[in-house]
């Protein structure tokens, strides 16, 4: 097994909350620009991690994190935020009902995680309990990034118009990860 394998495993949080969590991001989606309360949410848990600096509202609702743990790389991991103006029709006990005026046009729309970024935030939040637990076996700054505004090919753009770069360090890899219908690691 490789020693990232044996970290991860070592380190893996409890995931019995994060599937709470993702039901309930599930079931309470927001519209592109209009991510207040996803972002409160992993704000408020990751300031439970306590040596994280938190950065709100960066380009709207963007949130950055930053753990220094001495020398070494910078490492931007990246979630979106934002889910899709679209009518869950799964019937899922978790399905969305939400509904938003979407501030960009002033019309009222079903909202639904329709991409898979409620997974995203999730496994971020995941990861960042994972990385800070495992503080020992690593050496460098994590950067997290929770963009808003994916759908609308926006966000992104936004937080670094608004200084990200003013607050985190400039990182020498960025991963961004997205869920996909196919079998893991293929
Ligand atoms: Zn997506």
């Amino acid at each position: 097994m490789s020693s990232i394998s044996k970290i991860v495993q070592s380190y893996r949080p409890d995931l019995g909350p994060y599937i709470s969590l993702y039901k309930h991001m599930h079931a309470h989606p927001e519209l592109s620009h209009q991510e207040k309360e996803t972002a409160a949410t992993a704000h408020s848990r990751l300031s439970k991690l306590h040596d994280f600096t938190l950065y709100p509202n960066i380009g709207g609702h963007g949130l950055a994190a930053v753990l220094k743990n001495g020398a070494g790389p910078t490492v931007l991991l990246r979630a979106d935020m934002d889910g899709l103006p679209v009518e869950e029709q799964t019937g899922l006990p978790y399905a969305s009902t939400a509904r938003m005026v979407d501030e960009a046009d002033g019309v009222e729309k079903p909202v639904m995680h329709a991409c898979g970024h409620d997974m995203h935030v999730t496994s971020l939040l995941a990861a960042a309990e994972l990385l800070y637990g495992a503080k020992a076996e690593w050496s460098g700054t994590l950067v997290l990034v929770f963009q808003p505004a994916e759908e609308k090919g926006a966000g992104a753009q936004r937080m670094v118009d608004d200084g990200l770069y003013e607050r985190v360090p400039v990182p020498d890899v960025v991963l961004g990860g997205h869920v996909m219908p196919y079998r893991s690691g293929g």
